[in-house]
């Protein structure tokens, strides 16, 4: 019997809503079972302090991005303010057809690009709690000119006019409400009848064994 395939699920953010946190927290919490993966990007952007080489992102030249796009190795690659960033086909794929659910953190255009081209993918939205509270978090201990916010803000609201693409809305208020939610998400997916009866197959042919209606 063919293994159950895992299923691909697609977080969106703007940056300030706390995607990677949660995300973060979702793997250590209940990843017991060794079910998730988090695909790694590709991105032409520097390093900032504290991201480490191939667990943050594989940081590559744009010479290596373009070179990688020639050989077809992204499911799915977008620029976003102004640098490529890009999902890796091969080791994506290797995870689902081993039964993993992989997580992208990927922005809309990606998250477009990969419901072409994989239907049964779900995708889910994370808002920040109030305007304030992002605008807080987008100032970043307060060094930053108001200009500077005033930009973050514009691109913050441009990923967020993308929300009702989305299968998931979750509202980040209380964080750890907000893994449970993303917690939630996964197991009723993972509940689905077409998903079980595939998985319990034998158990319910057993169970109806010689029963007609
Ligand atoms: P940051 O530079 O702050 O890490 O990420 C900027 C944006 O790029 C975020 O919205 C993030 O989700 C998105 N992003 C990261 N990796 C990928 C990717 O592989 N593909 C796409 N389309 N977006 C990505």
């Amino acid at each position: 019997m063919s293994k159950e395939k895992g299923t691909l699920f697609i977080v969106s953010a703007p940056s300030g809503a706390g995607k990677s946190s949660l995300i973060a927290a979702l793997m250590q919490r209940f990843n017991l079972d060794d079910s998730l993966r988090l695909s790694v990007s590709h991105t032409t952007r520097e390093p900032r302090p504290g991201e480490t080489n191939h667990v943050s992102y594989h940081f590559v030249s744009n010479e290596e991005f373009e070179a990688l796009i020639a050989r077809n190795a992204f499911y799915e690659y977008a620029k976003v303010f102004d640098h490529y960033y890009g999902t890796s086909k091969e080791i994506v794929e290797e995870w689902i057809n081993d039964g993993k659910d992989v997580f992208l953190d990927i922005d809309w255009q990606g998250a477009r690009l990969i419901r072409e081209q994989s239907p049964y993918a779900k995708s889910i939205f994370i808002l920040p709690p109030s305007l304030e509270e992002l605008q807080n978090r987008l100032k970043k201990r307060g060094q930053d000119s108001d200009e500077v916010i005033k930009k973050r803000m514009e691109k913050a609201k441009r990923e967020i006019s993308h929300y009702n693409e989305y299968d998931y809305l979750i509202v980040n208020d209380v964080f750890d409400e907000s893994v449970l939610a993303l917690r939630s998400i996964v197991l009723a997916h993972r509940f689905e009848l077409k998903r079980q009866s595939n998985k319990h197959k034998q158990l319910l042919d057993a169970m109806l064994e010689g029963y007609s209606k």
